[in-house]
């Protein structure tokens, strides 16, 4: 699954919310795992599906193992009425009776012991189509019905009884009965169709073994649009109308399709590749094996007004959902505690394709900057091992939080560079090899790396995920030119850590000993190791991070730190450059920088050529505005922010310049956003204006990829006229991006009282589930309603939890993040109250709680010298 990253806006409540409530949809009720006496071997799943009603019936037929001698046996079912349940064992019933044994489980008693052998289960069911994107779901649009599905983590429980656990892994095969003018998709292509007067029966071809959450249905009046050039045949899958949108998708899948095949070695491993957009959908996109979902306004492209953003972001979700097809689908994780290493993979390596096909979106920067934020979490005591035991009670959700998605990433790609890029891949695919069509767990594949590499890769491998936490290694040159290298947890400052950690470190030291640049690999093991460097002189200079591979933070004394920054172009690549920024960052957070100094260290990368590190400095920029301005410090850090990225913007221009790069065209439009909206930059918000009048009068007269910026800042100083033309235009948009474009903006609308009916809007609108935390998001962050996301989720409490699946509260506490104490203590009283509190908040609180004293504390700290430094700059030229 590919959680939603929000690139227009750059706020921290949307970014974690986003991030948290499209990881998975799992829920916390129910009982243990399942006994494993009785096993399934086929499930045959007959459903009479109309999306225009309310209910639906179904049938399962199922055959078992019985493996040793029990007198009961358990299944899932979650909120379906069972109205029949017979076992037999060949032809002849054997008399049983059945319980709802829990939320989510149905026991199974026979009078007397099963014999071991072959049995099998059929069942008739009701149930009720779900109604908030999860499970199997009906929803309008257009003036049409559909149904669709989404599964992971546990939620195929609620379409049809099941075995619903990753390592029940088996063939099934669907019937669907719909409307005669319904088409219908499932994971496998249809066998055949038989017609009746009203309706007509389809019968999808059985499935490879398959876990229940990877299946998938979708039923409507649907539309497709045919991919070529696969080594499968597939279509893009759209509601009716939207099918003149998918043409851009069907071109780009074949590519990064037959790029994956390259590197895995071995054909796409299905029967056929669909890729559906949903109108309601709440992660990015989802890996159902066979036909892949994604949320309507990633998949669907108007080529008149696609930003570069968007077809980057579908590059991206694409590669990274078939990457899936062979990690996670055609290998399964066991169980859920390696639900980490299956997202990390998938993102590691959609990355990386995604890169290959697309080298223009430099994909692999972008990450870069997101693994910083990931340390920032790591960086915590809140911080748990992404790798750490996940019972069948717990949320779910929780087990694919930033860290195992974008830390687990970062891991796997430092241990690629240590080991080489080309024995990495030999022992990923003799693991893929060894569990394919089966399941595997972690262990597996680091064993199918060592073996490869003939290194020990698990015990350093381990170190990085067995336990929380982000090492810091501090490099020093000593008199004798050897380089002496410690390392410990980083932690912000003041926090101590419990225990002493030691981590296995792929250390690379890049430096130049006054004859060329050179690198030079160290496994740090110990707490302290000295090393002598390769052509025995003393560096000249020193980068603790060459390539900026490693998982770790970094530190150097003042003059080498200030030397590299100095000598940016000359001595940092750009990887290293944007790096370095979020590094400094980091040694803010932690102490071991001032406030001042690390706005002069930021400040060198202004005049930088390369967008990506524009886009860094970016980050650098946001961190300043969250932890220490105040509505007194917004003037001053307008003139900073103006200061510090208008070169940038002077030097790009407003306008895309002919054979421009792509990096530069996203970067253009995250400086006009940031410039017209906190560097106060009258000349960009008046461009933006224009740029927004000139769009709706004539979509695709300007450049799509700053339709958003403008849309938003135009939104800065709008009035109730302009409010209401917005809202019309997010009601009514065909081209779902350009409805997720107005939906932004209307969260950017300042004048109080237009605020006020934005905020009213977004839970009393015609908003889709996955809409209403955009506009409190975006509202939030201005400094002057930074209060409005925390003070509207817990005054519309019960509101938002009948709108969202029950286990997505357990996020709530993310609404207090920021630099409030106040708002914190707040939360902590309002969340303790059982009415508000969910199984696993307590853990968002604490990881919360840890944010927001972080934050507080570098304000205390640094305040009065940043808000010096930012006063200097409206009296200096
Ligand atoms: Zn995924």
């Amino acid at each position: 699954m590919r959680p939603v990253r929000s690139s227009s806006l750059s706020t921290c409540v949307l970014f974690l919310l986003a991030l948290a409530l499209t990881a998975g949809t799992a829920a916390a009720s129910g009982s243990a795992r399942l006994p494993r006496e009785v096993l399934p071997t086929f499930e045959r799943i007959k459903l009479n599906l109309d999306a225009r009603k309310k209910s639906y019936a179904g049938t399962v037929h199922i055959d078992l193992s019985v493996k040793s001698a029990v007198d009961s046996f358990q299944f899932h079912s979650e909120g379906i009425t069972l109205r029949g349940v017979t076992l037999r064992n060949g032809k002849a019933p054997v008399p049983s009776t059945h319980t709802q044994a829990g939320p989510t489980v149905v026991t199974v008693r026979t009078r007397a012991p099963l014999r071991p052998g072959a049995y099998s289960l059929d069942l008739e069911f009701t149930n009720d189509f779900g109604t908030r994107a999860q499970g199997l779901y009906r929803l309008e649009t257009g003036g049409e019905s559909y149904c669709f599905t989404q599964f992971e983590a546990d939620d195929a429980r609620k379409a049809f009884p099941c075995w619903d656990e990753p390592s029940f892994k088996i063939p099934y095969q669907l019937t669907l009965v719909v409307p005669r003018t319904h088409r219908t998709i499932g994971n496998t292509p249809v066998a055949r169709i038989i017609p009746g007067k009203t309706v007509k029966t389809v019968v999808f071809q059985k499935t490879k073994p398959l876990p229940s959450y990877l299946l998938a249905i979708a039923t409507g009046p649907l539309e497709l649009v045919p991919i070529t050039g696969m080594s499968v045949p597939g279509n893009v899958v759209t509601v009716k109308g939207a099918s003149k949108l998918a043409v851009t998708a069907a071109k780009m899948v074949p590519p990064r399709l037959a790029a994956l095949e390259r590197y895995f070695g071995s054909r796409y491993p299905y029967e056929k590749l669909d890729v559906l957009a949903v109108p309601e959908f709440w992660p990015g996109a989802m890996e159902n094996a066979g036909a892949v979902t994604f949320r309507d306004e990633v998949l669907l492209v108007d080529p008149r007004t696609v930003s570069v953003g968007q077809l980057a972001t579908l590059s991206v979700y694409m590669s990274h959902e078939f990457a899936h097809q062979w990690f996670g689908d055609l290998v399964t994780m066991e169980w859920w505690d390696d639900l980490w290493l299956n997202e990390a993979f998938a993102e590691w390596m959609g990355d990386k394709i995604s890169d290959q096909v697309a080298p223009e979106y430099k994909m692999g920067l972008k990450d870069l900057r997101e693994t910083q934020s990931a340390m920032g979490t790591d960086s915590r005591l809140s911080a748990r091992a992404i790798r750490r035991p996940v019972s069948a009670l717990d949320n779910l959700l929780q087990a694919a939080d930033d860290l195992a998605y974008k830390k687990g990433q970062a891991v796997l790609g430092m241990f690629e560079e240590w080991l080489g890029p080309e024995t990495f891949r030999a022992g990923v695919l003799a693991y893929l090899k060894e569990h394919a069509w089966g399941n595997s767990v972690g262990s597996d594949l680091w064993e199918a790396l060592s073996k490869a590499s003939g290194k020990d890769a698990s015990a350093a491998m381990s170190t990085f995920l067995d336990q929380g936490g982000v090492p810091l290694v501090e490099a020093s040159v000593l008199a004798d030119g050897r380089v002496k290298l410690i390392q410990r947890r980083f932690l912000g400052y003041g926090v101590q850590a419990p225990t002493e950690q030691l981590w296995r470190i792929p250390v690379m030291l890049k430096y130049s000993d006054g004859t060329g640049v050179r690198t030079q690999s160290v496994l740090l093991t110990e707490r302290e190791m000295t090393v002598t460097l390769e052509g025995g002189k003393a560096p000249q200079w020193l980068n603790p991070n060459g390539d900026a591979a490693g998982y770790y933070r970094w530190s150097v004394p003042p003059e080498i730190l200030h030397k590299l920054a100095d000598g940016e172009g000359q001595y940092l690549s750009p990887v290293e450059r944007v790096e370095f920024l979020g590094n400094a960052a980091a040694l803010l957070d932690a102490g071991l920088i001032h406030g001042d100094e690390f706005m002069r260290l930021s400040a060198k990368f202004a005049d930088d050529k390369d967008p990506e590190v524009t886009s860094a400095l970016m980050d650098d920029v946001g961190l300043i505005r969250r932890a220490f301005v105040t509505r007194q410090l917004e003037d001053p850090y307008a003139v900073y922010v103006r200061r510090t990225l208008g070169p940038a913007l002077a030097r790009i221009g407003m306008t895309r310049r002919p054979g421009e790069e792509d990096g530069v065209s996203l970067t253009r439009a995250g400086l006009l956003l940031t410039l017209g909206d906190e560097g106060k930059e009258a000349a960009v918000v008046s461009f933006a204006d224009s740029l927004a009048k000139q769009h709706i009068a004539a979509p695709g007269s300007v450049d799509p990829t700053l339709i958003g910026a403008a849309l938003s800042l135009s939104a800065l100083h709008g009035d109730e006229a302009l409010f209401a033309d917005y809202k019309k235009r997010f009601e009514t948009a065909e081209i779902p991006a350009e409805r997720a474009r107005y939906l932004s903006a209307l969260g950017f609308f300042r004048d109080p009282k237009v605020a006020q009916e934005a905020i009213r809007y977004s839970l009393e609108g015609p908003l889709r589930p996955q809409e209403i935390f955009t506009i409190p998001a975006s509202l939030g962050a201005a400094v002057e309603y930074e209060d409005v996301p925390y003070k509207w989720m817990s005054e519309n409490f019960g509101t938002i939890a009948s709108k969202v699946p029950p286990m997505f509260l357990v996020f709530m506490p993310n609404f207090a993040r920021g630099c409030s104490i106040e708002r914190l203590e707040g939360a902590k009283a309002f969340f303790a109250d059982p009415a508000h509190s969910v199984p696993g908040s307590e853990l968002e609180m604490a990881k919360v709680a840890d944010q927001v004293r972080d934050c507080a504390g570098l304000r205390q700290r640094e305040g009065a010298v940043v808000a010096s430094y930012l006063t200097q700059l409206v009296g200096s030229r």
